[in-house]
């Protein structure tokens, strides 16, 4: 008899062009599932349908449409916690979380801790137990989310809170931009070989419409830029392309996110 815990069973549904809505299942409520970042509601109830499965609750990392814009639809199929960082722009909240809260769900035998994670926005957060992470648009594969609201060392500080969590951890973000990051962590780093293997597996998912995710955070720590602001490497290349030395690692990441804002 085993007493390893069973990995947490996570599928994706697609959402928009490129989001994913990620259904995890309940270990102690066979048939129940929760929805993390639901921002459409008809592929839900699709999903729902064609497996027979019922909503239990639903989490929410930030407060973007394309990540809560289908919870009031789900919410007519019946009445489920929502749960969601502190702020008025997540409206059908019913349950505010926030750094360090320990985000039980008992019944469903599921439980996170709760990480602030500022930067995309400033009260995104993400969601970390049972080995999973579930991060929205803060951490990406290879990637990372847009400074929309927080700073520099704000969002380099939430990245660097998330690479060190176990490295086992598998990461589940929101977006499929995989193969567009992979593009320019090898801009910043061309010599990176675990990226270079990494490109040849993404390339072979995609071709075949599998999605690129979960990712783990081993390989992360190897092959995403944004994770490796401390690295000689990535800091020579930053530095080549501003034009001025960065001494301070906040600044490095913020001229590689400002590089890869005008990447093509
Ligand atoms: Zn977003
Ligand atoms: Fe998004």
């Amino acid at each position: 008899m085993s007493h390893q815990p069973l990995p947490l069973a996570v599928r994706p549904v697609r959402a928009f062009s490129d989001n994913y809505i990620w259904l995890i299942e309940a270990p102690d409520g066979p048939g129940r599932v929760v929805a993390v970042d639901p921002g459409d509601a008809a592929p839900v109830v699709a999903e729902l349908r064609r497996s027979g499965a019922s909503l239990a609750a639903i989490l929410l990392t930030h407060h973007h449409a394309d990540h809560i814009g289908g919870v009031a639809a789900l919410l007519e199929l019946g009445k489920v916690p929502v749960i969601g960082p502190d702020d008025d722009r997540i409206p059908l909240r019913t349950r505010t979380v926030r750094d360090g809260d320990r985000c039980d769900m008992s019944d469903l035998g599921l439980s996170f801790d709760t990480l602030a994670v500022p930067g995309h926005t400033l009260s995104h957060v993400a969601f970390w137990g049972h080995g999973a992470l579930f991060c929205g648009d803060t951490l990406f594969s290879a990637g990372c989310g847009r400074m929309f609201e927080g700073t520099p060392a704000q969002m380099n500080s939430s990245l660097n809170r998330l690479r060190d969590l176990p490295p086992e951890t598998r990461m589940f973000c929101g977006h499929e931009y995989t193969a567009a990051n992979l593009k320019f962590a090898l801009a910043v780093d061309p010599a990176n070989a675990a990226a270079l293997a990494h490109r040849a597996e993404v390339d072979r998912l995609r071709a075949a419409d599998l999605p690129s995710l979960p990712s783990t955070l081993a390989l992360e720590i190897r092959i995403n830029p944004f994770l490796r602001c401390d690295n000689p490497t990535v800091r020579a290349a930053a530095e080549a392309h501003a034009g001025r030395s960065l001494p301070e690692e906040s600044a490095v990441f913020g001229a590689l996110r400002a590089w890869k804002d005008q990447f093509r």
